[in-house]
């Protein structure tokens, strides 16, 4: 069977409550045979360091503060997790373990490793037997066992060997990351952060399919998301960038991670153990993502200069300080990075050969593809400058530049940093549906703004679809040129082709811009925010479905952090939503809103004066294209009483579509039946409105049709769609032909209501309107 592994680091192993979470991820991802790595609990390895240097400094004091601040920490995780019963065997071993470490603290025969593995060691007895309590069979091993190193170099078909046999029955096993013995039985660490590479070992030797990293970031991003906000999350990165980020030292995962995996087809990825639904980051094979770029800061460093490096010097070095040591050539001189703390070891080490070229620095390094390193280097030198920090030392290689610096990086600098070098960078992948009228207006509209946002967003048009046929490109068409690269490329798909080749485009944002007037396409609206799109919607079926899936639509995307728009659904490019959101955001309270929502039956309304009968209006509307194609669906009011809906739920109302009364413009009689017959009975629409008309003028009204939405004192909504007699001169009276109206009456516009008016219908100003939303769109994504 093939396994999986999964690593769970400190981060996910830090109070009871998380060993809890951590089982349930386990019951849910694991099965028999599959293995479990795990790293000390929280900071335990820190203060287990800790407690090391308080030895070697001889301070008996510290030393047993430590000691019981560790004996502390893991009893209380075996008091929250087991029953009383239980918590005696594992307590009195502990106990047992920390006599004998001070025992052998003081004979003066304390040794590091064995005292640092402790930690894992901890973390994979409670963790194998919190699962069995759970009636999980599980065992813990210690990976002494599993994994031997014979000069510095680990022994893998020994390896190989003692993993198919240790691990070879049904049962979940728990191993000890970060250890493994040399071939004397001694302990050795893998290094600091060093659990990463026992998982990648360990799948390597058992041929596993697959390694999980979780941690407490749901994978890998532009920058260290816990510092700047808006970082970014990769859904994939390619191997050799993780390789990079590791080793110059970036957490998320070790320096050594992928080396096992060369050669394997052992899929990785780094997850959240704190959100365990939420699709992390997949650390992929060279050519299967784009490469990405990244902000990666340092911690304390000192500069030094080598004089030749004996070949596998460096590993020895970081072996001997327990930590990754980024090496590099410059000008024919190598250079090493150190932590500080551990320069006086490096030093002793290598002695005479040595020196010391600058102490103390902090500072960063940007990854990124190849040919945008020296423009990076430019940009990141005039923010530096800007923020008055001193640069020490710059080197600049193919794929990343360092800067190191003569003060820290706060989370201020490095955001400035990141929108500066990598938001700029920022991809979004367009994909449109629905190349009609305003289709095509936006899409020669999309010429100019992609240009003009550039600066800030780099827009990629990758599919067009039309209901039958698509041309998907996964790198960008070109806009100029799409009319012909769709002549000659466009081919039929199914929604599961579709669905297919978004969830290969390889951007860090996407977005579906839906301009069909399909039901049948807002209905694969979940499955587009399934694959992380945001979606623009000129359609109004998705905001005007049935409330549960509406409300589940709103969930997943606001899950997901993905945002969802519809501006030009009501009143085309018209401001309304975002006067309704402004006047809510600012503590006003929409009491009614009242208007003319369809150009059509504006057009019909505001342009009878009773000489042509109603009818001839309405055959010359369908000429000029104002109507759609059979215009009793116009006439129905169902449009207006979806727009209504739209505007409804933008005021947080709960309605469903029938909630809101529906008067048609036509009699009933009429609606039914072939278009060939209502010709045939258009008289019956014109003595219907006539006899409308005429009784709206007995009072000095005229006729129009509206809808209005009414929440009254007891927060009772009342919505109806219909034929209305309005005073002469009111602003509705005296509507444009064609334009709409939203008359808005709220706490503070109570007398004198705020009226938005102008078209609300008509290809460029809705085309418009949609590029307001994808504008809207970019702002947020910054
Ligand atoms: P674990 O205990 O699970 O091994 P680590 O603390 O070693 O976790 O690594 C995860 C941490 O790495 C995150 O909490 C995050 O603060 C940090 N980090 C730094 N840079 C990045 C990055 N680019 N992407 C994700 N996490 C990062
Ligand atoms: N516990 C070790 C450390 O803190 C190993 C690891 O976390 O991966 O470095
Ligand atoms: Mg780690």
């Amino acid at each position: 069977m093939t396994k999986a592994v999964h690593k769970f680091g400190g981060s996910s192993l830090s109070s009871a409550a998380r060993y809890q979470a951590v089982a349930n991820i386990i019951i849910g991802h694991c099965q028999s045979g599959d293995c479990i790595v795990v790293s000390a609990a929280g900071k335990t390895t820190n203060t287990l360091v800790a407690l090391w240097q308080s030895y070697q400094q001889q301070d008996e004091r510290a030393f047993s503060d430590i000691l019981l601040q560790v004996e502390n920490h893991q009893l209380q995780l075996i008091s929250e997790l087991f029953p009383a019963a239980q918590q005696t065997p594992l307590a009195s071993e502990l106990r047992d373990e920390l006599s004998s470490i001070a025992r052998q603290a003081q004979l003066r025969q304390l040794q590091e490793a064995p005292l640092l593995a402790f930690g894992e060691i901890w973390s994979a007895r409670l963790l194998a037997a919190l699962l069995n309590t759970l009636n999980i069979t599980t065992q813990d091993v210690d990976a002494r066992t599993l994994f031997t190193q014979h000069q510095g170099q680990l022994m893998h078909s020994l390896n190989r060997s003692a993993c198919h046999q240790t691990l070879a029955q049904d049962k979940i096993y728990v191993v000890t990351g970060f250890i493994a013995a040399d071939s004397e039985g001694n302990t050795v660490t893998l290094g600091r952060n060093g659990s990463d590479y026992s998982a990648t070992l360990l799948a390597s030797y058992l041929d596993a399919a697959s390694v999980s990293i979780w941690t407490d970031t749901p994978g890998v991003f532009s920058t260290d998301p816990r510092k700047v906000g808006n970082a970014i999350k990769y859904s994939k990165v390619c191997r050799a960038q993780a390789n990079l980020l590791a080793r110059l030292g970036n957490p998320v995962l070790h320096a050594k991670t992928l080396s096992p995996l060369k050669e394997t087809a052992i899929k990785l990825q780094v997850r959240s153990s704190f959100e365990p639904d939420v699709q992390g980051t997949e650390v992929v094979k060279q050519g299967y993502s784009k490469e990405k770029r990244f902000v990666t800061t340092f911690g304390e460093l000192d500069l030094l200069r080598v004089d030749t490096l004996a070949s596998g010097e460096v590993g020895a070095l970081s072996q001997l300080i327990q930590h990754g040591i980024h090496h590099f050539n410059q000008n024919g001189e190598d250079y090493l990075l150190v932590p500080s703390e551990f320069t006086h070891q490096v030093v002793l080490r290598l002695s005479g050969r040595v020196t010391i070229v600058e102490s103390h620095l902090r500072g960063f390094a940007v990854v990124a593809p190849g040919p945008d390193i020296a423009p990076l280097v430019r940009q990141a030198q005039a923010v530096l400058d800007e923020q008055a920090v001193v640069v020490r030392f710059t080197h600049s290689a193919t794929e990343y530049a360092l800067f190191l610096t003569d003060q820290a990086i706060d989370s201020d600098v490095l955001a400035i940093l990141h929108d500066k070098l990598v938001n700029k960078g920022r991809e979004l992948a367009v994909i449109i549906a629905g190349l009609g009228n305003v289709g095509e207006v936006f899409l020669n509209q999309c010429q100019q703004q992609i240009a003009r946002l550039q600066s800030q967003f780099d827009l990629k048009l990758v599919a067009l679809l039309r209901s039958q046929e698509m041309v998907f490109c996964p790198s960008g068409l070109n806009v100029t040129q799409w009319q012909q690269q769709w002549q000659s490329e466009a081919q039929s798909y199914s929604h599961t082709e579709l669905l297919d080749r978004i969830s290969e485009l390889d951007y860090e944002h996407k977005v579906v811009i839906d301009i069909t007037a399909s039901e049948a396409f807002s209905q694969l609206y979940p499955d587009f925010a399934a694959h992380d799109c945001h979606l623009i919607s000129a359609n109004k079926y998705a905001g005007t479905a049935a409330h549960d899936w509406y409300q589940a639509l709103r969930t997943q995307l606001q899950e997901r952090n993905l945002l969802w728009r519809y501006n030009t659904s009501v009143g085309a490019g018209l401001p309304v939503n975002f006067a309704l959101a402004d006047l809510q955001n600012s503590g006003d309270k929409v009491v009614r809103i009242e208007g003319v929502f369809s150009g059509t039956l504006s057009w019909l309304c505001s342009s009878f004066d009773g000489e042509r009968p109603f009818s001839e209006l309405v055959l010359a509307a369908q000429d000029m294209g104002y109507t759609e194609p059979d215009p009793r669906e116009d006439l129905s009011g169902r449009d207006m009483q979806r727009k209504l809906l739209i505007l409804a739920r933008e005021l947080g109302l709960q309605l469903e579509l029938d909630d809101i009364e529906l008067e048609a413009l036509m009699p009933a009689s009429l609606a039914q039946g072939s278009w060939e017959s209502f010709l045939a009975r258009k008289d019956e629409l014109d003595a219907f409105y006539q006899q409308r008309a005429e009784a709206a003028e007995a009072q000095g009204k005229v006729l129009r049709y509206t809808g209005a939405l009414e929440i009254d004192a007891a927060g009772k909504v009342h919505a109806k769609v219909g034929i209305a007699q309005v005073a002469q001169g009111s602003a509705i009276a005296n509507l444009t032909p064609g334009d709409n109206i939203f008359v808005i009456t709220t706490g503070w516009y109570e007398q004198n209501p705020l009226v938005i008016q102008g078209p609300g219908a008509g290809k460029e100003v809705t085309a418009a309107g949609i590029h307001s939303d994808l504008y809207w769109l970019t702002q947020q994504l910054r």
